[in-house]
């Protein structure tokens, strides 16, 4: 049964899905040269465990986490590693990341994990997390946090609730609507495997109300496995609704605190292609070394779904999509409201990458000369945030920091909705996103004093306490000393 659920501020937007659902997900060729950064998911990079020189196997571990958030990597083809240095890398816009860099030697030779845990109903939900790390799943929406990161910090919860997020609202992507539609039964099974890994007894898959082929999918694969825990939201088709913390109020009713986390009300939230990503490392042992990619726009020739092997060239997608067209203006990696431009088609496929546009002139927004704000409060009506992004300008361009926190700057998820209102044509996101960081920066600095603060008062405590120990046991001896007299 399909249940239907409000949501609050947002955007309808032109959908533009139908470019790249009329053809079924296609394999892309494997990359001639893969280019892995060390550093593609939330957290500290991770630390090769390669060499120049050697060889690996497809599916073989090539770097280990570098911290306690971070993630494994491995090869997605077999061949020989030919650097590890510094390349330009698409998740920072061109900057380059430490890489890893594989040249293919066609020969598809497979690496087998010294373990197979299909059998993962009967080992424990620890054991179970930490397989999911050897995998070196993350976040697939887009956020690429390490999966088994967030699974342990849920452990000590109790009354967890899954969600698993098909609701992916940028009018061009539609990597996870094809994932619901072709291979809905590899998200069940991930799901039942994360239900074990977070000893949780619910799990939601929320998707949008126009993806009637993605939730007739899914409802077939949920009759197979048979599985009560297991059960089907629709939110409606309204931009940003994919949001984690939007979604949760969607699907929930309940808000995130502002300052906390999901897990804080008691809920897990993943994306559907991670979960999928789960179950192929868990069911098949493939750990995460592809991912699906939305290809479209009007600058491509044949806009589709490929399935990609991380770290390929993102010109060979093009090339695998029949080329650019004429039209082709500029290259977005994400949608075209939240997506990062991309200097160059040689940068490479990242766990993060659910898509790719190469945009005309005509799917992009057309911007006029900025003008002064006239306080005509759209941008605050279609805020998902409960923001007041005109208040939040003012702050950035007086750069007045305690404006900026005041009003919420961090709780903003740079969704572009403002922007897309403004009838000023102001570039509040692009103005945010320079702002975040001075905040953040404040923040810490901030968070970082008042420790320094309550650490030394702690000792002045201790200290004196101590002093007052030593000056009564001092007052004893006496006490003592002159009874003895
Ligand atoms: S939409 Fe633009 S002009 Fe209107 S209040 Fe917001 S920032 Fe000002
Ligand atoms: S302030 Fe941030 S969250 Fe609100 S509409 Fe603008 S970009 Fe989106």
């Amino acid at each position: 049964m399909l249940a239907r659920i409000g949501v609050r501020g947002g955007l309808r937007l032109d959908a533009h899905k139908e470019r790249s659902t009329a053809a079924p997900i296609a394999v892309a060729p494997a990359p001639r040269v893969a280019v892995l950064p060390l550093d593609q998911h939330a957290g500290e990079a991770a630390i090769p465990i390669v060499s120049t020189g050697d060889t690996v196997a497809v599916g073989q571990p090539i770097a280990r986490p570098g911290a306690e958030l971070s993630a494994w990597l491995h090869a997605p083809i077999s061949g020989r590693v030919v650097a590890i240095e510094p390349r330009p890398a698409a998740h920072r816009a061109g900057e380059a990341s430490m890489s890893v860099v594989i040249a293919n030697d066609g020969r598809e030779t497979r690496y087998v994990p010294e373990r197979s845990l299909s059998d993962y109903a009967n080992i424990t939900p620890l054991e179970l997390r930490e397989w999911i790390e050897r995998g070196g799943i993350v976040g697939l929406g887009g956020a690429a946090f390490p999966t088994a990161v967030k699974l342990a910090r849920a452990t000590d919860r109790s009354a967890l609730s899954l969600l698993l997020n098909g609701a992916e609202c940028e009018p061009f992507i539609s990597c996870d609507e094809m994932l619901m539609r072709e291979r809905a039964d590899d998200i069940v099974y991930g799901a039942r495997v994360l239900l074990h890994a977070l000893e949780a007894d619910e799990c939601v898959i929320a998707l949008e109300d126009s993806s009637p082929q993605a939730a007739d999918a899914l409802r077939a694969a949920l009759a197979r496995a048979d599985d009560a825990r297991i059960r089907l939201v629709t939110v409606p088709t309204l931009y940003p609704v994919g949001g984690e913390r939007q979604l949760i109020t969607a699907v929930f009713g309940r808000e995130v605190p502002s300052d906390g986390w999901p897990l804080d009300i008691g809920i897990v939230s993943q994306n559907v292609a991670t979960a999928a990503a789960v179950a192929r490392w868990i069911r098949d042992g493939e750990p995460l070394i592809s991912r699906i990619v939305t290809v479209t726009g009007d600058g491509v020739a044949r806009p589709r779904n490929l399935e990609a092997r991380v770290g390929t060239p993102i010109a060979e997608l093009i090339a695998a999509c029949d080329g650019y067209t004429p039209r082709v203006e500029r290259l977005l990696m994400g949608g075209t409201m939240m997506g990062i431009a991309l200097p160059s088609d040689e940068l490479a496929v990242v766990k993060a990458t659910n898509c790719i546009v190469a945009a005309s002139a005509l799917d992009l927004q057309q911007r006029a000369p900025e003008m002064p704000c006239i306080r005509c409060g759209n941008c605050s009506e279609v805020c998902p945030a409960f923001l007041l992004p005109q208040q939040i300008h003012a702050s950035a361009r007086a750069n007045d920091l305690a404006g900026l926190e005041r009003y919420g700057l961090m709780d903003c998820i740079e969704c572009g909705c403002c922007d897309y209102v403004c009838p000023s044509q102001i570039p509040l996101v692009e103005r945010f996103r320079t702002a975040k960081p001075q905040l953040a920066a404040h923040l810490q600095a901030r968070a970082s004093a008042r420790a320094s603060r309550l650490r030394y008062e702690n000792r002045r405590e201790r200290l004196a306490r101590l002093e007052a120990e030593r000056r009564a046991r001092l007052e004893e001896k006496r006490r003592l000393a002159r009874q003895k007299v």
